[in-house]
């Protein structure tokens, strides 16, 4: 088209081990996979075509869990730099699902006065039996927090294209459009 396109971070935040990794390796494509080191960040850059018009993602998978409580400059800077944020928990861990609620209050102190687009993520939906958080709650809560929410496997990669594709949308609608 030849446009200009306006790149938009994007920022994975949730516990270890609920899938952060998992889902971008998805959305970067294993043909397309392209490891950024910017400043020691691993990011992920990629042209979406959604709704016929395309948007650039930068996602960053580099959250780090606190250590001993402290206040580390890098989570406050994860914080601080994305345009849209996904909270990913697992749907088999109820305290990551407690961790995603913690974040959400994180990010409304650290980014007061904005209306950042954020999408609550219940991962691993393939594990069935091992389920600790309905759907039901993960919806209850997105409602609460003021944001979107969807149930992903990248196990069985169901969802995870639409979850970045709602992530384009979200971002275009406080973007008057475009
Ligand atoms: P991160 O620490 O949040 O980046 O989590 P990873 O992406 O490293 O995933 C942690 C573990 O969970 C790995 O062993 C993954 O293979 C596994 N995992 C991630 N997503 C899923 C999923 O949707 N289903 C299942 N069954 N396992 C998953």
């Amino acid at each position: 088209s030849g446009s200009w396109e306006p790149l938009y971070r994007v920022v994975l935040l949730g516990d270890p081990g609920v899938g952060k990794t998992s889902l971008v390796n998805l959305f970067a494509g294993i043909q397309e996979r392209d490891l950024l080191e910017q400043h020691g960040v691993a990011a992920y850059e990629r042209t979406l075509s959604v709704d016929g018009e395309e948007t650039t993602l930068l996602v960053m998978d580099t959250w780090e869990p606190e250590q001993r409580g402290e206040e580390s400059w890098h989570r406050s800077q994860c914080l601080q730099v994305g345009n849209a944020y996904v909270i990913v928990y697992s749907i088999t861990d109820r305290g990551s699902f407690e961790s995603a609620s913690e974040l959400r209050i994180q990010l409304r102190r650290a980014r007061q006065a904005e209306d950042i687009p954020i999408i609550l993520v219940g991962n691993k939906t393939d594990l069935v039996r091992c389920r600790e958080v309905s759907v039901e709650e993960g919806r209850a809560c997105a409602v609460v927090f003021d944001c979107k929410f969807i149930e992903t496997s990248a196990a069985l990669q169901h969802n995870v294209a639409e979850l970045f594709e709602g992530v384009v949308r979200q971002i275009r609608l406080r973007r008057g459009g475009k």
